[in-house]
């Protein structure tokens, strides 16, 4: 089946006892266990016991999204960095991970304190450079977290070559696939061993849940992912469950729309006298763009840019009424952030200018608004 019938048939659409279309909610933290106790003394296993270990309505989601990512098994987590703090914790102290320099915030932040502070070790790299992660590779090093598109300047690293250099060395190639989505690229196919989502952001689509998933591309690695996602217990909610599997079925309508409207803007503010750069990965002469065309089948709807001083960025974000100046991205509002302030926050100001991330820097998250309001909007804002 192709990505966009998969995301409407797939583990988590129709309820096999009722044929109800919409999966249950399951609102249940236990299961009956009376019938596993037999006067035989033969055990019969019920399927779900305790909620933290399963959840029909939360199992229908990790069904869902190992289909959709071409995986072994699927995780579904309290929010993208509780599943990227799971899938971390199959690690050990003393352990060496290598990363991408310009990784979400958040998880820059996690790596670097509070796993850090268990031992884990961690180096970052510009990842689009693959002797810069053959060169940081160590007798301890375990895995290569990667992210492409990245964040927020949309570099591209070629997932095929970095994983191939991983899969040399054994390294467990993990990637958060947030910004693309499976519905734009499965990074499975191209030898990634765990993929990571952000929920919250394209799959549940609506900026009304906080949510994380990973998919496991084999069994015995998913029992490890399992053992955490159990044992830590940051598992998604029934309720919220729900929420993604729903915001799923409409993926591939909103993202055609929102990916169109973002090349439009994106080639509207390339020419604009204000702006000093552009970048998103639909773009002809983003760097990069060659990888990301074949390993992903669109450019998504985020983009970045520049303005040419950091009165003029912080100006738009004031004046601009339809898109909403605040954190995240994804959903069906237009949002403007501003990075400096919100997703790098955490990272010192020496390191972000190091990597692009300046004061003048705003990211866009295409909605659905019609595209020729949101550039009037934006041409006010930038007057
Ligand atoms: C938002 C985001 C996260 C963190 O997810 P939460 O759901 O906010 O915990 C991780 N990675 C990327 C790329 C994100 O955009």
């Amino acid at each position: 089946m192709n990505i966009g019938t998969l995301l409407i048939h797939n583990a988590g659409t129709a309820d096999a006892t009722t044929g109800a279309l919409s999966t249950p909610i399951f609102q249940a933290s236990t299961f009956d266990q009376g019938v596993s106790f037999r006067e035989d003394g033969r055990t019969v296993e019920r399927e779900f016991d305790y909620a933290r270990s399963g959840n029909p309505t939360r199992k229908a989601l990790e069904q869902t999204i190992a289909a959709l990512e071409g995986g072994a098994s699927g995780f579904a987590f309290s929010s993208g960095i509780a599943a990227i703090s799971s899938v971390l914790g199959i690690f050990a102290a003393g352990d060496h991970i290598i990363t991408a320099e310009d990784i979400y915030g958040g998880s820059y932040r996690i790596i670097n304190t509070f796993f850090k502070r268990w031992g884990l070790e961690s180096t970052a790299v510009d990842a689009s450079n693959l002797d810069e992660i053959k060169k940081a590779i160590k007798p301890n090093t375990k895995a290569l977290f990667l992210e492409t598109p990245s964040n927020p300047l949309l570099k591209i690293t070629d997932l095929h070559a970095a994983f191939a250099v991983a899969r040399e060395a054994g390294l467990v190639s993990i990637v958060d696939n947030t910004f693309m989505t499976p519905y734009l690229q499965r990074p499975i196919e191209h030898g990634a061993d765990i993929v990571i989502h952000s929920a919250t952001k394209f799959l549940g689509g609506h900026s009304d849940v906080l949510a994380g998933l990973a998919v496991a591309n084999a069994e015995a690695l998913g029992r490890e992912v399992y053992r955490v996602q159990n044992g830590f217990g940051a598992v998604l909610a029934p309720w919220d469950s729900w929420l993604t599997l729903r915001g799923i079925k409409t993926l591939k309508a909103r993202l055609a729309i929102q990916q169109k409207t973002a090349l439009a803007v994106a080639q509207w503010l390339q020419q604009h006298k204000r702006v000093e750069a552009v970048y998103y990965p639909g773009l002809e002469g983003h760097p990069g763009k060659e990888a990301h065309d074949a390993q992903a089948s669109g450019a998504g709807a985020v983009l970045s840019f520049k303005t040419k001083t950091t009165e003029q960025a912080l100006r738009f974000l004031g004046k601009t009424r339809l898109a909403a100046a605040a954190v995240s991205l994804g959903g069906v509002e237009t949002i403007a952030s501003y990075p400096v302030r919100m997703s790098h926050a955490s990272i010192p100001k020496q390191e972000r200018e190091r990597l692009g991330v300046t004061d003048a820097l705003i990211r866009i998250s295409a909605g659905l608004e019609d595209v020729e309001d949101l550039i009037a909007d934006f041409e006010e804002a930038l007057a």
